[in-house]
């Protein structure tokens, strides 16, 4: 028996057996054990989720042993990966190749699998999460069959398992569509909400990305914008505030200090007035909160459970200290992302039933149809997810 914790250490589980393929045939044989032995598989990426989608008291499979890019097309823009392969890996072999990732979250820790299974994104009106970015996908069945889908090649499974929670069968490569590499103009700039607010059209119109912190302790936003330009990259070491640079090296940060995190997706058009009354209640009613609100901007995509299935979006992330009971504070934001039309990031905390998910997405019971045709026996459905179920 082994004990796994998730990045923030508020997951945690002992699963009963835990392998670290280096091969695809390894993972079909991880699989095909745990059946023998009637265990739950997981899949884990960098355990990066703040909510229990990656535990297991089964069978973990460790992902890190499988990494690597298998294939880079440069004329397509498309590349080939392992599953385990983390997002940071990617940066300098596909600029090598003139190419990046499309968008990157904020940071760029996590496995390519992981980071698909929950719908991670970035920030930017245009721009959609990791999920849209999926071609084709390779993964092995609850029966240790390895199948390939697309969308023209078992076009449901592809839905259902481009954004899977894990619960469709095991990953084993991705591959994603990309784009010419890029560079970034980062400006950074503290401001009142109020004047933000007065200008937010403006401000997410202006560039490719912008988004801000919310700091309830000085009740200012600390704001980002990323345009994109031709200028040569430029550390700009006079300037505090201001750098140019290629995209890999400039969208993520590096986030080390360990938190717990619930962050819904709202309606584009209601993102204003949905901040504006959660800030409101915190200054009211948590007045020692220490963390921050984050606003971003995702586009809408076609993909059933994705949390912004067929609808433009503003995320906004609520934050606590790991020291302390998060409850109180994430019951108190749910309460009002519930009346905004919410849907909770799937990686992330929230206290939604089955039922209330699928009042939330039209497909949601495609998506469990699908999972159940594929893995009848139940290989990937654990405790977690079947709470999900409706
Ligand atoms: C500091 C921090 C910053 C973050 N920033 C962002 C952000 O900017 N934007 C955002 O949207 N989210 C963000 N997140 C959330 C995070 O991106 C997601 O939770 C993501 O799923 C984590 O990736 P991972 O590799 O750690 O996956 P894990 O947490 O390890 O796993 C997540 C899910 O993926 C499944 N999975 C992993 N590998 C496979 C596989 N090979 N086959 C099938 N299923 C698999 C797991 O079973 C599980 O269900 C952040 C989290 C942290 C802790």
């Amino acid at each position: 028996m082994a004990e796994w914790s998730n990045w923030s250490g508020r997951q945690t589980d002992t699963p009963q057996r835990v392998l670290r393929p280096s091969s695809e045939e390894e993972i079909v044989a991880a699989v095909l054990g745990a059946r023998t032995d009637n265990l739950v598989v997981r899949a884990v990426g960098a355990s990066h989720s703040h909510s229990r989608v990656a535990a297991t008291s089964g069978l973990l499979v460790e992902l890190d042993a499988w990494q690597g890019i298998e294939e880079v097309d440069r004329d397509a823009r498309t590349a080939r990966l392992r599953s385990g392969t983390r997002i940071f890996q990617l940066g300098q072999p596909l600029h090598e190749a003139g190419l990046a990732l499309r968008n990157q979250g904020d940071i760029d820790k996590q496995s390519i699998a992981g980071a698909i299974a929950t719908g991670t994104h970035g920030t930017g009106p245009v721009l959609q999460n990791f999920s849209s970015s999926v071609l084709a996908l390779r993964l092995a069945l609850g029966d240790g069959e390895i199948v390939e889908c697309d969308r023209d090649r078992n076009r449901e499974l592809f839905e259902a398992a481009r954004h899977s929670l894990g619960g469709v069968g095991l990953v084993t490569e991705v591959t994603l569509a990309l784009r010419s590499r890029y560079r970034l103009h980062e400006t950074l700039w503290s401001e009142h909400p109020d004047e933000v607010f007065g200008r937010i059209d403006d401000l997410i119109a202006a560039t490719r990305h912008f988004e801000f912190f919310w700091m309830p302790q000085g009740d200012f936003c600390a704001c980002k914008t990323l345009a994109e330009t031709d200028a040569e990259v430029d550390p700009m070491p006079d300037k505090k505030n201001e750098r140019i640079g290629w995209s890999h090296e400039i969208i993520s940060s590096v986030r080390d200090v360990k938190h717990t995190e619930m962050e819904y997706s709202v309606p584009a058009h209601l993102g204003p007035a949905c901040f504006l009354e959660l800030r409101k209640m915190l200054l009211r009613d948590f007045p020692d909160l220490q963390w921050p609100l984050e606003y971003r901007t995702l586009a809408s995509d076609d993909i059933w459970i994705s949390t912004a299935s067929h609808r433009e979006t503003v995320t906004i992330s609520a934050h606590q200290d790991i020291s302390l009971d998060d409850r109180p504070l994430f019951e108190a934001c749910e309460k009002i992302f519930r009346t905004y039309e919410g849907r909770p990031h799937w990686g992330k905390v929230h206290y939604r039933s089955g039922e209330e998910l699928a009042a939330l997405y039209p497909r949601y019971p495609d998506w469990w149809r699908v999972r159940d045709e594929v893995d009848p026996e139940g290989r990937f459905l654990t405790p977690y997810l079947r709470s999900l179920r409706p």
